[in-house]
């Protein structure tokens, strides 16, 4: 099983992911974390360089590296732990592409998807869940935790709400695949809704 959590910056995802993490090892499941970009050793040295030039990129450049990232990522970790029947729970996935080198960057989304498929021979995840929330309340919450302050301030607006635009879309083109939560409730129902489309996945 493959779960992804989607969504801007500061809605949470990675709080979530390790909240479901914990829930699935407690009944016994083996679940590897994984996140894009980042998820392997090569992908570390592949976000180090695409973090800290962004907005000095070339966006088709930008999208290349993302996808190799994402290729390293499926090719050594994620498919064969899936494989193994293990549960992979990844922070960002090919919509984070679809939604920010497509939409944000302004590259044909379409393009920019089919790129992740090649890299991941058309590997796709079984459940998503789009953390949603609006700019200014993401903004808020990284104000708040001051650990990541200056990823919002160096980019507009403007490019988070393309952004939020974009997998909003996602979801609902592809409302079998997503779960929509809402990402102002609190953490605990968050979860508590997750766990319950996690559940009925598993069982
Ligand atoms: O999810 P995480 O906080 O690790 O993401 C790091 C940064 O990379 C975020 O600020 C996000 O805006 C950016 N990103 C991106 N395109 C992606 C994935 C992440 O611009 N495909
Ligand atoms: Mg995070």
């Amino acid at each position: 099983l493959f779960i992804t959590f989607e969504g801007g910056d500061g809605t949470g995802k990675t709080t979530q992911a390790e909240l479901l993490s914990a829930w699935l090892e407690e009944q016994g499941r083996t679940v590897v974390r994984s996140r894009e970009p980042g998820g392997t050793e090569l992908g570390l040295e592949l976000r180090e360089i695409v973090l800290h030039s962004r907005g000095h990129i070339a966006p088709r450049a930008e999208a290349l590296i993302y996808a190799a990232d994402r290729a390293h990522n499926i090719a050594t970790k994620v498919r064969p732990a899936v494989e193994r029947g293990d549960i992979v729970i990844q922070d960002r996935y090919i919509d984070s592409s679809v939604a920010y080198q497509g939409a944000g960057r302004v590259l044909d989304g379409d393009e920019v998807r089919d790129i992740s498929l090649w890299a991941t021979e058309g590997f796709q995840p079984n459940l998503t869940i789009l953390l949603d929330l609006d700019e200014a309340a993401g903004r808020a919450r990284l104000d708040a935790s001051r650990t990541r302050f200056d990823r919002l301030e160096a980019e507009k607006a403007e490019f988070h709400a393309r952004v939020r635009g974009s997998y909003l879309a996602l979801a609902a083109a592809e409302p079998e695949r997503f779960l929509l939560v809402d990402a102002a409730l609190p953490v605990d129902d968050i979860a508590a809704s997750i766990r319950q489309r996690v559940g009925a996945l598993l069982s």
